[in-house]
């Protein structure tokens, strides 16, 4: 990876937060990078991060700082990563969906559509490029890979080709023509896995959701292929489980993605620091680090999104998403 843009979002205070536990808020901003969160001791930390996005930043404000230099990337063959990180309720995906795929309130409107539109504004397809755009959609629910598109197919493998790189083997692709279609798309898949999540019982919070954009860029005189690839990951709710006395299946879970968030952080980890050694890269060690490993490495951009609630209640789960964001950073 050649850098990595960390980021922090405090979500506002929820109407349940204010009624169950108050108006008490942990976190305060000092500058648009620095920030302070008052932890369960009442001890101030200080963190600095690429940008803190304060209750009142609005999600154009995440676009244009955080993914936007992405999408311009991938429109010419760079390939790049957004990952949102927290515990469940904490905005992840508000930030990447919005209220819904299709919102329509400019505002509000999430990561997503703004990327389809991104994506489009930035290819020029003339007289000397071809373009085409595919969308794939997948669920990683314990360590098993299922399409979004498709829920027939929920055991999708992975695989590694010379020419494309990471595969997942027999998932849809959908070919995108224009915003509009990608959006009906997206909304579809989102639907999928509502009905997915009932059909095994489990909610979405445990799943991580992968959408991946492949943009292929072909140019008319040489022939020469360009191809670049977009993943934003909603990943499941990092809140500590095993604490809360989980049992069973809940557990399992709970320990399935403690594994795949300690293997992604190790990753990351691995990349930052390996400054020109040839060092190990544990791809391998989940599904989740595995079909990032081509978004990650080489030549690509990755950016992070720490969520956060800002209630005092959730001050302790706050530190520990802040802490994965720091140490991806090595700050
Ligand atoms: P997560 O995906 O991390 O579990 P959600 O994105 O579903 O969390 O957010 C939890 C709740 O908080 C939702 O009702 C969502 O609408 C609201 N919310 C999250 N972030 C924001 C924000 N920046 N502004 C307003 N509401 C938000
Ligand atoms: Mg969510």
């Amino acid at each position: 990876m050649s850098n990595i843009t960390v980021c922090a979002r405090f979500r506002p205070l929820s109407s349940k937060e204010r009624r169950d536990h108050g108006d008490g808020v942990c976190i305060r901003c000092i500058d648009t990078e620095t920030f302070i969160l008052k932890d369960e001791k009442e001890e101030d930390i200080m963190f600095s991060f690429d940008r803190v996005f304060c209750e009142k930043s609005d999600q154009a404000e995440v676009y244009e700082f955080l993914v936007l230099p992405i999408v311009r990337d991938a429109v010419n063959g760079i390939n790049g990563t957004i990952i949102t990180y927290g515990q469940t309720g904490a905005g992840k995906t508000y930030s990447i969906e919005g209220p819904g795929i299709l919102e329509c309130d400019e505002q509000k409107k999430g990561i997503l559509p703004r990327v389809v539109d991104g994506i489009f504004e930035h290819i020029k397809p003339d007289k000397m490029a071809k373009y085409s755009i595919k969308l794939s959609m997948v669920e990683i629910y314990m360590e098993k890979i299922r399409d979004l598109f498709d829920l027939s197919k929920d055991n999708i493998q992975i695989k590694e080709s010379k020419i494309q790189g990471i595969l997942l083997s027999g998932a849809t692709e959908m070919s995108i023509i224009d915003p509009a279609e990608a959006l009906q798309s997206l909304s579809a898949g989102v639907a999928n896995r509502a009905v997915g999540e009932t059909q095994m019982n489990m909610a979405s919070s445990r799943s991580h959701c992968i959408y991946i954009f492949t943009v292929q860029q072909e140019l008319t005189g040489d022939k020469r292929v360009k191809t670049g690839k977009l993943v934003l990951v909603d990943l499941a709710g990092s809140e500590k489980v095993e604490k809360t006395g989980a049992e069973g299946r809940a557990l399992e879970e709970a320990k399935m993605i403690n594994k795949s968030l300690s293997s992604l952080g190790n990753v990351i980890n691995a990349l930052t620091c390996g400054s020109g050694r040839a060092n190990h890269i544990p791809y391998r060690d989940s599904k989740l680090t595995r079909i990032l490993q081509d978004a990650l490495g080489g030549n690509s951009r990755t950016a992070l999104l720490c969520c956060c609630s800002p209630s005092v209640f959730n001050a302790s789960e706050s530190l520990s998403t802040l802490r994965f964001g720091a140490r991806a950073k090595h700050i």
